[in-house]
């Protein structure tokens, strides 16, 4: 069985530093017919369920911890029974939400996640978030960026934990690095190449 990529839309809100927004999150889930990883637990877990299906989901994956890529990541863990993984240097921002809840297992760059006969390449890319993350998929040949790289550019880095410079960096060194055709899978909004984002942060 060859893997594959589905998605879905869940809208709900992002809060921070005091104020709250509107949001339509991407849900992205990678596997076959009968395993799969589901990537960030944004909003209502019966929208992340409708594009897993009955499939056995091996981890819950966060891009990073601002609230609406990780608010139902504890209640989907109860209802799939799948370790969540994210990266340590979003503590600060995974405790904004989640008091009484941590995640199961730390992500750290270079980490490889087996699904479906395919891997997920873990680079730490921090900017948008400390602990932000993007997960490559070399077999696919695309890379699931979060909030780090939008179609139009790179993610927002104007609240509280988010570095401007950082996040270019990030994306020079890392994600523009890969090959030009990789296909990126946005936390919100449409994909985009790395290509196009290259030749437009220049
Ligand atoms: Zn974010």
């Amino acid at each position: 069985m060859t893997a594959r990529v589905d998605h879905g839309i869940s809208s709900g809100t992002f809060s921070l530093d005091g104020q709250t927004f509107d949001v339509d999150n991407n849900i992205w889930v990678v596997g076959d017919d009968s395993e799969c990883i589901v990537i960030d637990a944004p909003h209502d877990v019966a929208d992340i369920l409708g594009v897993v299906g009955d499939r056995k989901v091996k981890a819950i994956v966060c891009t990073h911890a601002h609230d609406d890529h990780v608010r139902v990541a504890p209640a989907l863990r109860e209802e799939v029974v799948a370790p969540i993984m994210l990266h340590p240097d979003d503590k600060v921002l995974w405790e904004l939400t989640h008091e009484n809840y941590l995640w199961d297992l730390d992500l750290a760059d270079g980490l490889s996640i087996d699904v479906a006969g395919t891997t997920l390449q873990v680079l730490h890319t921090p900017g948008h978030a400390p602990g932000a993350v993007c997960l490559y998929a070399p077999d696919l040949g695309c890379v699931f960026t979060g909030d780090t790289l939008f179609n139009g550019g790179p993610g927002a880095t104007g609240r509280s934990y988010s570095d401007a410079d950082l996040i270019k960096e990030s994306i020079r060194a890392r994600l523009f690095a890969l090959p030009d055709d990789t296909v990126v899978h946005t936390g919100h909004g449409d994909d985009t190449t790395i290509g196009a984002e290259k030749a437009a942060l220049g």
